[in-house]
Protein backbone atom coordinates (compact mmCIF):
# COMPACT_ATOMS: atom_id res chain seq x y z
CA UNK A 1 0.00 0.00 0.00
CA UNK A 2 1.05 3.19 -0.72
CA UNK A 3 1.73 5.83 2.04
CA UNK A 4 0.81 9.51 1.32
CA UNK A 5 3.10 11.96 2.65
CA UNK A 6 2.12 14.26 5.83
CA UNK A 7 4.21 16.86 4.67
CA UNK A 8 6.71 18.25 2.28
CA UNK A 9 10.25 16.57 2.59
CA UNK A 10 12.70 19.62 3.56
CA UNK A 11 16.29 19.53 5.03
CA UNK A 12 16.85 20.40 8.32
CA UNK A 13 19.25 23.00 9.14
CA UNK A 14 19.05 24.31 12.65
CA UNK A 15 19.55 28.63 12.68
CA UNK A 16 22.87 29.66 14.34
CA UNK A 17 23.54 29.47 18.06
CA UNK A 18 25.69 32.06 18.78
CA UNK A 19 23.44 35.55 18.74
CA UNK A 20 26.20 37.92 19.64
CA UNK A 21 28.74 38.94 16.41
CA UNK A 22 32.77 39.96 16.89
CA UNK A 23 33.91 42.15 14.36
CA UNK A 24 38.07 41.66 12.92
CA UNK A 25 39.27 44.40 10.99
CA UNK A 26 42.13 45.49 9.04
CA UNK A 27 41.57 49.11 7.47
CA UNK A 28 38.18 48.48 5.37
CA UNK A 29 38.19 45.08 5.24
CA UNK A 30 35.85 43.99 8.31
CA UNK A 31 34.92 40.45 8.72
CA UNK A 32 32.52 39.37 11.36
CA UNK A 33 32.24 36.52 13.07
CA UNK A 34 28.97 34.98 14.69
CA UNK A 35 25.05 35.87 14.74
CA UNK A 36 24.17 36.05 10.99
CA UNK A 37 27.50 36.19 9.51
CA UNK A 38 28.71 33.87 7.27
CA UNK A 39 30.40 30.79 8.27
CA UNK A 40 34.08 31.71 8.53
CA UNK A 41 36.73 30.14 6.81
CA UNK A 42 40.24 30.60 8.44
CA UNK A 43 43.63 28.94 8.21
CA UNK A 44 47.45 28.58 9.79
CA UNK A 45 50.45 29.28 8.24
CA UNK A 46 53.48 27.25 9.23
CA UNK A 47 56.32 29.08 8.44
CA UNK A 48 58.78 30.80 10.52
CA UNK A 49 57.14 34.07 11.60
CA UNK A 50 60.27 35.58 11.88
CA UNK A 51 60.59 35.48 8.26
CA UNK A 52 58.66 38.09 7.12
CA UNK A 53 58.62 37.51 3.34
CA UNK A 54 58.34 33.81 3.31
CA UNK A 55 54.65 34.19 5.93
CA UNK A 56 53.65 36.79 3.89
CA UNK A 57 53.84 35.04 1.17
CA UNK A 58 52.24 32.15 2.32
CA UNK A 59 49.17 34.52 3.71
CA UNK A 60 48.85 35.85 0.85
CA UNK A 61 48.57 32.57 -0.79
CA UNK A 62 46.16 31.56 1.73
CA UNK A 63 44.25 34.59 1.78
CA UNK A 64 43.53 33.79 -2.77
CA UNK A 65 42.49 30.57 -1.70
CA UNK A 66 39.82 31.79 0.14
CA UNK A 67 40.80 32.11 3.86
CA UNK A 68 39.24 35.22 5.45
CA UNK A 69 41.56 35.33 8.42
CA UNK A 70 44.87 33.91 8.93
CA UNK A 71 46.52 33.26 12.05
CA UNK A 72 50.30 33.52 12.87
CA UNK A 73 52.16 32.21 15.32
CA UNK A 74 53.84 34.82 17.75
CA UNK A 75 56.04 32.76 19.65
CA UNK A 76 59.60 34.67 20.23
CA UNK A 77 60.60 38.57 20.33
CA UNK A 78 61.91 37.77 16.77
CA UNK A 79 58.15 36.81 15.97
CA UNK A 80 56.57 39.74 17.72
CA UNK A 81 59.03 42.24 15.83
CA UNK A 82 58.31 40.70 12.33
CA UNK A 83 54.68 40.98 12.61
CA UNK A 84 54.04 45.13 11.46
CA UNK A 85 56.59 44.17 8.99
CA UNK A 86 54.76 41.37 7.70
CA UNK A 87 51.32 43.58 7.74
CA UNK A 88 52.85 46.32 5.66
CA UNK A 89 54.46 43.79 2.99
CA UNK A 90 50.80 42.13 3.14
CA UNK A 91 49.42 45.93 2.26
CA UNK A 92 51.67 46.47 -0.64
CA UNK A 93 50.87 43.70 -2.26
CA UNK A 94 46.95 44.68 -1.85
CA UNK A 95 46.06 41.56 0.87
CA UNK A 96 43.99 43.35 3.69
CA UNK A 97 42.94 39.34 4.83
CA UNK A 98 42.80 40.20 8.88
CA UNK A 99 45.51 38.80 10.78
CA UNK A 100 45.38 36.81 14.17
CA UNK A 101 48.37 35.98 16.75
CA UNK A 102 48.51 33.26 17.99
CA UNK A 103 49.92 33.09 21.57
CA UNK A 104 51.36 30.65 24.53
CA UNK A 105 53.18 31.34 27.85
CA UNK A 106 54.93 34.65 26.82
CA UNK A 107 51.98 36.36 25.13
CA UNK A 108 51.29 39.35 27.83
CA UNK A 109 55.29 40.00 27.25
CA UNK A 110 55.31 40.20 23.95
CA UNK A 111 51.67 42.07 23.63
CA UNK A 112 52.64 44.70 26.09
CA UNK A 113 56.35 45.05 25.22
CA UNK A 114 55.94 44.85 21.22
CA UNK A 115 53.04 47.28 20.82
CA UNK A 116 53.44 47.59 16.72
CA UNK A 117 52.29 43.58 16.97
CA UNK A 118 49.80 44.32 19.11
CA UNK A 119 48.33 47.41 16.66
CA UNK A 120 49.12 45.28 13.94
CA UNK A 121 47.29 42.08 14.40
CA UNK A 122 43.25 41.85 14.03
CA UNK A 123 42.54 39.31 16.99
CA UNK A 124 44.74 37.50 19.53
CA UNK A 125 44.45 33.82 20.01
CA UNK A 126 44.56 33.22 23.92
CA UNK A 127 45.12 29.44 25.53
CA UNK A 128 43.96 30.03 29.29
CA UNK A 129 45.81 26.70 29.50
CA UNK A 130 48.90 27.99 28.39
CA UNK A 131 49.19 31.56 30.29
CA UNK A 132 50.94 30.58 33.43
CA UNK A 133 49.89 28.23 36.27
CA UNK A 134 49.32 29.27 39.85
CA UNK A 135 49.01 33.28 40.78
CA UNK A 136 50.49 34.23 37.37
CA UNK A 137 47.32 32.75 35.77
CA UNK A 138 45.08 35.46 36.15
CA UNK A 139 47.49 38.25 35.84
CA UNK A 140 49.05 37.19 32.61
CA UNK A 141 45.55 36.36 31.02
CA UNK A 142 44.58 39.89 32.69
CA UNK A 143 47.24 41.45 30.92
CA UNK A 144 46.66 39.94 27.09
CA UNK A 145 42.93 40.70 28.12
CA UNK A 146 44.24 44.55 28.90
CA UNK A 147 46.01 44.68 25.98
CA UNK A 148 43.35 43.82 23.35
CA UNK A 149 41.06 46.48 24.97
CA UNK A 150 43.90 48.98 24.79
CA UNK A 151 44.34 48.28 21.17
CA UNK A 152 40.51 47.46 20.75
CA UNK A 153 40.78 44.32 19.16
CA UNK A 154 38.73 40.88 19.65
CA UNK A 155 39.86 37.83 21.46
CA UNK A 156 39.69 33.74 20.64
CA UNK A 157 39.64 32.14 24.01
CA UNK A 158 40.93 28.90 22.47
CA UNK A 159 40.47 26.02 24.50
CA UNK A 160 42.56 22.72 23.70
CA UNK A 161 42.44 19.11 25.50
CA UNK A 162 46.19 18.79 24.67
CA UNK A 163 47.07 21.54 26.53
CA UNK A 164 44.14 21.84 29.01
CA UNK A 165 44.50 24.01 32.71
CA UNK A 166 45.32 21.02 34.51
CA UNK A 167 44.72 23.21 37.89
CA UNK A 168 41.49 23.63 36.88
CA UNK A 169 40.80 19.54 35.44
CA UNK A 170 42.76 18.61 39.24
CA UNK A 171 39.84 21.02 41.05
CA UNK A 172 37.06 19.33 38.77
CA UNK A 173 38.23 15.74 39.45
CA UNK A 174 38.59 16.68 43.15
CA UNK A 175 34.79 17.89 43.04
CA UNK A 176 33.84 14.80 40.59
CA UNK A 177 35.25 12.34 43.51
CA UNK A 178 33.07 13.80 46.25
CA UNK A 179 29.84 12.86 44.14
CA UNK A 180 27.79 10.21 45.27
CA UNK A 181 27.67 8.75 41.47
CA UNK A 182 30.94 10.48 40.27
CA UNK A 183 30.81 10.88 36.22
CA UNK A 184 33.39 8.91 34.12
CA UNK A 185 36.70 11.00 33.52
CA UNK A 186 36.33 12.18 30.04
CA UNK A 187 32.94 13.73 30.85
CA UNK A 188 34.70 15.53 33.67
CA UNK A 189 38.00 16.22 30.98
CA UNK A 190 34.89 17.83 28.74
CA UNK A 191 33.56 19.96 31.56
CA UNK A 192 36.66 21.36 32.19
CA UNK A 193 37.49 22.10 28.42
CA UNK A 194 34.15 24.02 28.56
CA UNK A 195 34.60 25.47 32.21
CA UNK A 196 38.07 27.00 31.16
CA UNK A 197 36.71 28.77 28.20
CA UNK A 198 33.27 29.79 29.49
CA UNK A 199 35.21 30.96 33.26
CA UNK A 200 37.82 33.05 31.23
CA UNK A 201 35.38 34.73 29.09
CA UNK A 202 33.41 35.71 32.38
CA UNK A 203 37.05 36.80 33.53
CA UNK A 204 37.46 38.85 30.39
CA UNK A 205 34.02 40.55 30.68
CA UNK A 206 34.62 41.49 34.20
CA UNK A 207 38.05 43.52 33.15
CA UNK A 208 35.42 45.80 31.12
CA UNK A 209 35.79 43.13 27.92
CA UNK A 210 32.86 43.82 25.70
CA UNK A 211 31.43 40.54 25.51
CA UNK A 212 30.60 41.40 21.34
CA UNK A 213 35.09 40.72 21.42
CA UNK A 214 35.21 37.16 22.53
CA UNK A 215 35.08 34.15 20.39
CA UNK A 216 35.27 30.68 22.43
CA UNK A 217 36.66 27.44 21.12
CA UNK A 218 37.62 24.00 22.88
CA UNK A 219 39.33 21.78 20.24
CA UNK A 220 39.97 18.23 20.51
CA UNK A 221 41.15 15.19 18.07
CA UNK A 222 38.33 12.84 18.61
CA UNK A 223 35.08 13.39 15.94
CA UNK A 224 32.53 12.10 19.34
CA UNK A 225 34.69 14.16 21.71
CA UNK A 226 34.11 17.28 19.89
CA UNK A 227 30.40 16.89 18.68
CA UNK A 228 29.77 16.53 22.62
CA UNK A 229 31.83 19.16 23.90
CA UNK A 230 30.47 21.92 21.21
CA UNK A 231 26.60 20.59 21.88
CA UNK A 232 27.48 21.67 25.31
CA UNK A 233 29.14 24.67 25.03
CA UNK A 234 26.94 26.08 22.41
CA UNK A 235 24.35 25.20 25.41
CA UNK A 236 25.84 27.28 27.74
CA UNK A 237 27.02 30.31 26.00
CA UNK A 238 26.40 33.22 23.43
CA UNK A 239 29.39 33.65 21.99
CA UNK A 240 31.07 33.32 18.41
CA UNK A 241 32.34 29.63 17.98
CA UNK A 242 35.81 28.73 16.35
CA UNK A 243 35.30 24.90 15.22
CA UNK A 244 37.87 22.80 14.36
CA UNK A 245 39.00 19.08 14.87
CA UNK A 246 42.21 19.58 16.48
CA UNK A 247 45.53 17.59 14.94
CA UNK A 248 43.00 16.16 12.47
CA UNK A 249 45.94 14.42 10.75
CA UNK A 250 47.20 13.87 7.49
CA UNK A 251 45.18 13.28 4.12
CA UNK A 252 41.95 11.26 3.88
CA UNK A 253 41.90 10.37 7.52
CA UNK A 254 42.27 14.32 8.58
CA UNK A 255 39.84 15.30 6.15
CA UNK A 256 37.36 12.81 6.33
CA UNK A 257 37.38 13.55 10.30
CA UNK A 258 37.22 17.02 9.96
CA UNK A 259 34.43 16.77 7.22
CA UNK A 260 32.54 14.48 9.74
CA UNK A 261 32.83 16.28 13.02
CA UNK A 262 32.00 20.11 11.61
CA UNK A 263 28.94 18.85 9.59
CA UNK A 264 27.42 17.41 12.81
CA UNK A 265 27.60 20.59 14.59
CA UNK A 266 27.09 23.27 10.97
CA UNK A 267 24.08 21.30 10.75
CA UNK A 268 23.13 22.14 14.51
CA UNK A 269 23.67 25.50 13.66
CA UNK A 270 26.97 24.95 15.76
CA UNK A 271 30.05 27.11 14.18
CA UNK A 272 31.00 30.97 13.09
CA UNK A 273 34.37 30.25 12.09
CA UNK A 274 35.99 27.10 11.01
CA UNK A 275 39.75 25.52 10.27
CA UNK A 276 40.64 22.23 9.18
CA UNK A 277 44.09 21.17 10.85
CA UNK A 278 45.59 19.27 8.58
CA UNK A 279 49.16 17.96 8.74
CA UNK A 280 50.17 18.63 4.68
CA UNK A 281 51.89 15.66 3.20
CA UNK A 282 55.48 16.86 2.35
CA UNK A 283 55.42 19.00 -0.61
CA UNK A 284 51.94 19.56 -0.03
CA UNK A 285 50.21 23.09 -0.36
CA UNK A 286 48.95 24.61 2.98
CA UNK A 287 46.45 25.98 1.10
CA UNK A 288 44.40 22.32 1.08
CA UNK A 289 43.60 23.40 4.70
CA UNK A 290 41.16 26.32 3.12
CA UNK A 291 40.49 23.78 0.04
CA UNK A 292 38.73 21.27 2.25
CA UNK A 293 37.29 23.85 4.59
CA UNK A 294 35.41 26.19 1.84
CA UNK A 295 34.26 22.20 0.39
CA UNK A 296 32.88 21.35 3.71
CA UNK A 297 31.08 24.74 3.56
CA UNK A 298 29.97 24.45 0.22
CA UNK A 299 29.28 20.66 0.21
CA UNK A 300 26.81 21.66 3.32
CA UNK A 301 25.22 24.28 1.14
CA UNK A 302 25.90 26.93 3.54
CA UNK A 303 28.13 28.62 1.49
CA UNK A 304 29.43 29.21 -1.93
CA UNK A 305 32.92 29.60 -2.65
CA UNK A 306 34.23 28.14 -6.05
CA UNK A 307 31.41 26.34 -8.97
CA UNK A 308 31.38 22.93 -8.15
CA UNK A 309 31.99 20.30 -10.50
CA UNK A 310 29.65 17.49 -10.34
CA UNK A 311 31.41 14.23 -11.83
CA UNK A 312 30.50 11.03 -11.47
CA UNK A 313 33.25 8.45 -10.73
CA UNK A 314 33.58 6.57 -13.90
CA UNK A 315 33.13 2.87 -14.38
CA UNK A 316 33.74 0.02 -16.98
CA UNK A 317 31.69 2.04 -19.04
CA UNK A 318 34.28 4.96 -19.71
CA UNK A 319 38.22 3.30 -19.38
CA UNK A 320 40.13 5.86 -21.10
CA UNK A 321 41.46 8.65 -18.99
CA UNK A 322 40.22 11.55 -21.29
CA UNK A 323 36.60 11.67 -18.72
CA UNK A 324 39.02 12.35 -15.82
CA UNK A 325 41.23 14.53 -17.33
CA UNK A 326 38.66 16.85 -18.58
CA UNK A 327 37.30 16.62 -14.87
CA UNK A 328 40.69 17.54 -13.26
CA UNK A 329 41.54 20.63 -16.20
CA UNK A 330 37.69 22.21 -15.27
CA UNK A 331 38.25 21.91 -11.69
CA UNK A 332 41.56 23.40 -11.89
CA UNK A 333 40.59 26.05 -14.48
CA UNK A 334 37.76 26.97 -12.14
CA UNK A 335 39.79 27.24 -8.80
CA UNK A 336 42.86 29.43 -10.46
CA UNK A 337 39.96 31.74 -12.28
CA UNK A 338 38.81 32.28 -9.01
CA UNK A 339 40.61 35.30 -7.53
CA UNK A 340 39.89 37.41 -10.34
CA UNK A 341 36.12 36.19 -10.92
CA UNK A 342 35.22 36.68 -7.52
CA UNK A 343 35.42 40.51 -8.41
CA UNK A 344 34.54 40.55 -12.10
CA UNK A 345 31.43 37.85 -12.02
CA UNK A 346 29.70 38.26 -8.71
CA UNK A 347 27.16 34.87 -7.92
CA UNK A 348 29.43 32.74 -10.46
CA UNK A 349 30.32 30.67 -6.85
CA UNK A 350 27.33 29.72 -6.86
CA UNK A 351 27.42 28.03 -10.55
CA UNK A 352 26.91 23.96 -10.90
CA UNK A 353 29.24 22.10 -13.66
CA UNK A 354 28.99 18.22 -14.67
CA UNK A 355 31.26 16.17 -16.46
CA UNK A 356 29.86 12.95 -16.75
CA UNK A 357 31.67 9.43 -18.29
CA UNK A 358 28.67 8.52 -20.37
CA UNK A 359 24.94 8.43 -21.73
CA UNK A 360 23.79 6.92 -18.38
CA UNK A 361 23.10 9.89 -16.18
CA UNK A 362 25.56 11.85 -18.16
CA UNK A 363 22.22 13.98 -20.09
CA UNK A 364 19.89 13.95 -16.82
CA UNK A 365 23.08 15.25 -14.35
CA UNK A 366 24.29 17.60 -16.88
CA UNK A 367 20.63 18.98 -16.77
CA UNK A 368 20.62 19.72 -13.43
CA UNK A 369 23.69 21.94 -13.69
CA UNK A 370 23.82 25.00 -15.07
CA UNK A 371 26.41 23.75 -17.60
CA UNK A 372 27.25 20.06 -18.21
CA UNK A 373 28.74 18.28 -20.59
CA UNK A 374 28.08 14.38 -20.88
CA UNK A 375 31.37 12.37 -22.57
CA UNK A 376 30.97 9.61 -25.00
CA UNK A 377 31.64 6.50 -23.21
CA UNK A 378 33.24 3.23 -24.87
CA UNK A 379 31.73 2.16 -27.74
CA UNK A 380 29.51 5.47 -27.64
CA UNK A 381 29.77 7.53 -30.75
CA UNK A 382 32.70 10.11 -30.59
CA UNK A 383 30.11 12.96 -29.29
CA UNK A 384 29.84 14.88 -25.90
CA UNK A 385 27.04 16.78 -25.53
CA UNK A 386 26.92 20.28 -23.93
CA UNK A 387 23.29 20.85 -21.79
CA UNK A 388 23.11 24.76 -20.64
CA UNK A 389 20.44 25.59 -18.00
CA UNK A 390 19.12 22.28 -18.29
CA UNK A 391 18.82 22.38 -22.54
CA UNK A 392 21.01 20.61 -24.75
CA UNK A 393 22.92 23.51 -26.91
CA UNK A 394 25.57 22.09 -29.00
CA UNK A 395 27.69 18.99 -29.27
CA UNK A 396 31.35 19.11 -28.80
CA UNK A 397 33.57 16.55 -31.14
CA UNK A 398 36.96 16.06 -32.05
CA UNK A 399 40.70 16.13 -29.83
CA UNK A 400 39.81 19.15 -28.60
CA UNK A 401 36.65 18.72 -26.25
CA UNK A 402 38.56 19.84 -22.92
CA UNK A 403 39.91 22.88 -24.50
CA UNK A 404 36.39 23.93 -26.57
CA UNK A 405 34.14 22.95 -23.32
CA UNK A 406 37.05 25.36 -21.43
CA UNK A 407 35.71 28.04 -23.83
CA UNK A 408 31.64 27.61 -23.91
CA UNK A 409 32.21 27.45 -19.95
CA UNK A 410 33.94 30.87 -19.90
CA UNK A 411 31.70 32.35 -22.36
CA UNK A 412 29.08 31.40 -20.16
CA UNK A 413 30.04 32.90 -17.03
CA UNK A 414 31.12 35.81 -19.09
CA UNK A 415 27.76 36.28 -20.32
CA UNK A 416 25.61 35.00 -17.43
CA UNK A 417 27.46 37.08 -14.51
CA UNK A 418 29.71 39.49 -16.43
CA UNK A 419 28.44 43.04 -15.79
CA UNK A 420 26.67 42.52 -19.37
CA UNK A 421 24.74 39.48 -18.10
CA UNK A 422 23.66 41.13 -14.76
CA UNK A 423 21.88 44.19 -16.79
CA UNK A 424 20.22 41.85 -19.27
CA UNK A 425 19.26 39.52 -16.15
CA UNK A 426 17.80 42.88 -14.64
CA UNK A 427 16.07 43.90 -17.38
S1 LIG B 1 27.68 8.16 -15.82
FE1 LIG B 1 28.35 6.45 -17.06
S2 LIG B 1 30.58 6.39 -16.81
FE2 LIG B 1 29.78 7.64 -15.14
S3 LIG B 1 29.55 6.15 -13.48
FE3 LIG B 1 27.56 6.35 -14.48
S4 LIG B 1 27.53 4.65 -15.96
FE4 LIG B 1 29.69 4.95 -15.34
Amino acid sequence: MQQQPQQAIEPIVMSRHATRQARVAWGDRVVTVGGDAPVRVQSMTNTDTADVIGTAIQVKELALAGSEMVRITVNTPEAAEAVAPIREQLDRMGIDVPLIGDFHYNGHRLLTDYPACAQALSKYRINPGNVGKGDKHDKQFGQMIEAAMRWNKPVRIGVNWGSLDQELLARLMDDNAARTSPWDAKSVMYEALIQSAVGSAEQARAMGMDPNQIILSCKVSGVQDLVAVYQALARRCDYPLHLGLTEAGMGAKGIVASSAALSILLQQGIGDTIRVSLTPAPGEARTQEVVVASEILQALGVRAFVPSVTACPGCGRTTSTTFQELTQQIDDFLRAQMPVWREKYPGVEKMKVAVMGCIVNGPGESKHADIGISLPGTGEAPAAPVFIDGEKRMTLRGDTIARDFQVVVENYIAQRFGTAGTLAQSN
